[in-house]
């Protein structure tokens, strides 16, 4: 029902994902292993497939194709009942920080325990099948030393892009963390310092944030022109920018100076009300290819804005998208305490409510869509030769339930089988969260 076969791909696919046939004959080589469930969603198509499998080889998927040619070719497919699907992507996080405690209240942790802590997040977000992340800041670079230990296969956790220290004002937004510039040739030396270190991305902070006291969210931290400045000191260098925006002000000066994408959008206007778009800057950032990652996260089921905002921001996501915006799954984890780091799956369902998005949709905004937008669809997104072997099988079919990303079955990252783990509940109880949180400052 709904599932079709690969022969029946037709012209709705993108021409440029399309599933592709293997004309050529599978030879497999020892150690080469196949896996397929019931259905298989590559990412990208409007179904799933049913009867196909992925081949691995040396941690890339050598081929997607009818388990029929495995098997003739003499491979051993490992079959599963549910759907296997590319691994998740959350678009931004701050693995850095605990959900235990406040943002700007961390305790303090020597650096080997900083990277343990982070560590065992980045396993558990594997766990639940989140195979790649971008961290949108913290302090010290920890986050880029855990990325580069991730990547050397020393430790299990999601392919890491970092964007290390955010390029803030003076006492601007998140200014503990070492990014403040008060002119143009101090925001040179903070990108210069970033590169240096290895960041992916650059990230600015293009209005105050709700969680550093003191900044002003409607407002714009900094002017298009400067911001244009820093965009193009970055992709000197190669380096997207990210900006952080609340405000229309801070919007519109990210979009127009070029910024990649946009984090939170949640268009705040003075009187602290949500949802007040500006027409002309969604048209351009549809026309840039801007994306929006709007941080939707399971936590918001409880409305913490308001029912009146939620309702307003609601809107404002469905005029982004009906506009041609697109929209990243996304979770703020660690900046949002008592928001676990491994909750995508809840927030993939709230982003879907929200933005009333089909459930394929939603998908593509945490998989190939995502990693379009994040630079990396060539690496990982989606189930196409030639791409890392990053896999989530689940139960269900998730193309049509999205609840079916609670149950993983299997998570394959970069090759290597993990253990599944299953994501914590899309509508946490709050008094429990609190609890633990009370629990942990004990220690
Ligand atoms: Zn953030």
């Amino acid at each position: 029902m709904g599932v079709h076969s690969l022969a029946d791909l037709g012209a709705e696919g993108d021409p440029k994902w399309e599933l592709k046939v293997e004309t050529t004959r599978l030879e497999p080589q020892e150690g080469d292993w196949a896996l397929a469930g019931d259905l298989l969603w590559d990412g990208v198509s409007d179904e799933p497939f049913a009867s196909h499998c992925v081949v691995i080889r040396e941690g890339r998927i050598l081929a997607v194709c009818p388990v029929q040619d495995a098997t003739e070719a003499g491979l051993v497919v490992e079959h599963h009942s549910g759907c296997l699907m590319p691994g998740l992507i959350d678009a931004h996080v701050h693995i850095e920080f605990s959900e235990h405690f406040p943002l700007h209240n961390q305790p303090f942790l020597t650096t080997s325990e900083l990277m343990e802590s982070m560590a065992e997040r980045a396993l558990r977000m594997v766990r639940c099948g989140i195979t790649t992340a971008r961290d949108l800041g913290g302090r010290n670079f920890a986050a880029l030393s855990l990325r580069d230990e991730i990547r050397q296969k020393r430790r299990f956790g999601p392919r890491l892009l970092c964007a290390g220290q955010p390029l803030t004002t003076p006492k601007g937004h998140c200014h503990q963390w070492g990014g403040e510039a008060g002119s143009l040739e101090e925001a040179f030396a903070v990108v210069e310092r970033q590169v240096l270190h290895g960041a992916d991305w650059i990230k600015v902070m293009a209005t105050g944030g709700m969680r550093t006291p003191g900044t002003n969210v409607e407002e714009a931290a900094f002017s298009s022109d400067f911001l244009s400045e820093v965009v193009q000191k970055a992709s000197a260098s190669k380096r997207p920018v990210a900006a952080h925006a609340h405000g229309a002000a801070g919007v519109i000066a990210a979009v127009q100076a070029g910024c990649r994408t946009v984090e939170h959008c949640t268009w705040i206007a003075k009187a602290g009300q949500w949802g007040c778009v500006d027409d002309t800057t969604i048209k351009e950032m549809a026309r840039q290819g801007i994306a929006v990652a709007p941080t939707a996260h399971a936590n918001w089921r409880r409305k913490p804005m308001g029912e009146r905002n939620y309702e307003r921001l609601c809107v404002a996501l469905q005029q982004l998208r009906s506009t041609g915006v697109q929209l990243l799954a996304s979770s703020d984890a660690g900046a949002i305490p008592g928001l676990s780091h491994d909750a995508l799956a809840g927030g993939i369902q709230v982003l879907a409510s929200m933005a009333r998005m089909k459930p394929v949709d939603a998908l593509r905004a945490a998989t190939s869509a995502s990693a379009e937008c994040l630079g990396v669809g060539s690496e990982c997104g989606r189930l196409a030769e030639g791409l890392s072997a990053d896999l989530l099988l689940v139960a269900g079919d998730p193309t049509r339930d999205l609840t079916a990303l609670e149950r993983p079955l299997l998570v394959v990252a970069a090759g290597r089988r993990i253990e599944p783990l299953v994501p914590p509940p899309p509508f946490p109880n709050y008094e429990t969260v609190r609890r633990k949180r009370h629990e942990v400052a004990r220690h």
